[in-house]
């Protein structure tokens, strides 16, 4: 029986997990759930899936949750606040580490620290402080595994031992597939006009809001790019972005040989979890088997850099290395946050983490205070320019 820990719970790969655990009640037991705000949705977990501890983001949330649950007879422990978070975190023998953004760092780094399985939703995380979380990684014996489809894709397609550089396992180039999001097909124009409800509108994937517009940008792209050189030991230059509209085929491993590994499935994200939770056996996921000919077609494109800028400038960030992909996260989560509230355009996310990358040096990235100072700078910078309503653009 392995105890879970589900960060992240009342999110879109909190209740896929969530899904996945309850098909197997003999494997898994919940020791803790944690969400930020929505506590009405966690006592509804709560109630559902009888964790032993559960987490909220205030004091007044978790005295509504610990009120509820004891009216209703249910026997919960509940605490709130970051270091809660990092003590749950720390407590399982496996952490599912499905927080959005950079509040996510602390306590994926607790679960780290604490020598845990860590099965990783929060890119953010690595982005941020991709040395430092692998040298921890590495220092606490802590297992990581990829719940990214597309990580998770390349770890299926590399061999077991994958470290120290993929030259040395005859790997040449690992191939990141994207969907090319909602506005694959969109011209300069039509995208500077574009609405976060559009932008929320997947064609294949039903995700969290921040990612969906991260999808949209091809940001998420950019993040995996870096991510995929942090989990794989790979340089900028081996990862190719290769768009496929499909998303049947989540990533690829290309070997000296001339061989190519693909990982294929239907789009849904139980698959990677199930993965992950059950690595190195195999257990049911409960999504649906490929069918080829219903999908008839698979196509391939190069990504336009031109109307999506943002993954250019993860490319750039993560050869920049140090601080860069702090900035770069930064910038970004506070630009989607004020796309989403309606107050810039879409086009203006690109602009403003380009002037945040510009504006702000990047320095070495050896300790985590640097690393959150520039976070905050970046955040600081970004919101004062969107407070200020500049006219941002697109070079
Ligand atoms: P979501 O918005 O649906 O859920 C986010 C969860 O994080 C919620 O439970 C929320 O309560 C919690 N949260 C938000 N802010 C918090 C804070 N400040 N402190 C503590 N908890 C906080 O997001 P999602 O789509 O489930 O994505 C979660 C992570 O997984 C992201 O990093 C995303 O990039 C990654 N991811 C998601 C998908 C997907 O299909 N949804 C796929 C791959 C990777
Ligand atoms: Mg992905």
């Amino acid at each position: 029986m392995q105890t879970i820990t589900l960060l992240g719970a009342t999110g879109s790969i909190g209740s896929s997990t969530l899904d996945v655990l309850a098909r197997h009640p003999q494997r898994y037991r919940l020791h803790a759930l944690t969400a930020h705000e929505s506590h009405d949705k966690l006592l509804a977990l709560c109630l559902e899936h009888r964790p032993e501890r559960a987490v909220l983001g205030s004091e007044a949330g978790a005295r509504w949750l610990a009120d509820a649950l004891r009216e209703a007879g249910c026997d919960v422990e509940v605490s709130w606040g970051e270091a809660a978070l990092c003590e749950v975190a720390a407590e399982a023998d496996t952490v599912v580490a499905a927080i959005v953004g950079a509040a996510g760092l602390q306590p994926t780094l607790a679960a780290v620290r604490a020598g845990r399985r860590v099965l990783l939703a929060n890119k953010e995380a690595l982005v941020m402080s991709g040395a430092l979380f692998m040298a921890e990684v590495e220092r606490c014996g802590a297992v990581l595994l990829p719940l990214d489809s597309e990580h998770n894709a390349i770890f299926q397609c590399l061999p077991r031992e994958h470290r120290g550089g993929l030259g040395r396992h005859g790997i040449t180039r690992l191939l990141l597939t994207a969907s090319g999001g909602p506005f694959r097909e969109f011209d300069a124009a039509a995208l500077a006009r574009v609405t976060p409800e559009q932008a929320c509108a997947h064609p294949n994937w039903s995700m969290g809001r921040k990612i969906s517009v991260d999808s949209a940008t091809l940001m998420n792209k950019g993040l995996e790019l870096i991510e995929a050189c942090w989990l794989f030991d790979a340089r900028p230059e081996q990862i190719e972005v290769v768009v496929h509209p499909q998303s049947v085929i989540h990533s690829m491993a290309a070997y000296s040989d001339g061989s190519v590994l693909a990982q294929l499935g239907n789009p849904d994200m139980r698959t990677p979890i199930a993965h992950a939770l059950a690595w190195p056996e195999r257990i049911d996921a409960g999504v649906e088997a490929l069918d080829l000919f219903a999908v008839a077609r698979l196509d391939f494109q190069p990504p336009d850099m031109q109307r999506f800028p943002c993954l250019r400038l993860a490319r750039e960030a993560i050869s920049a290395g140090g601080t860069a992909p702090a900035i770069l996260n930064a910038a970004n989560e506070v630009a989607v946050e004020a796309f989403l509230a309606g107050r810039i355009g879409f086009t203006e996310i690109a602009a403003l983490v380009a002037r945040a990358l510009e504006e702000i040096e990047s320095v070495s990235a050896d300790g985590l205070e640097t690393i959150m100072a520039h976070d905050r700078s970046a955040r600081r910078m970004v919101q004062a320019l969107i407070d200020e309503g500049a006219a941002v653009t697109v070079e």
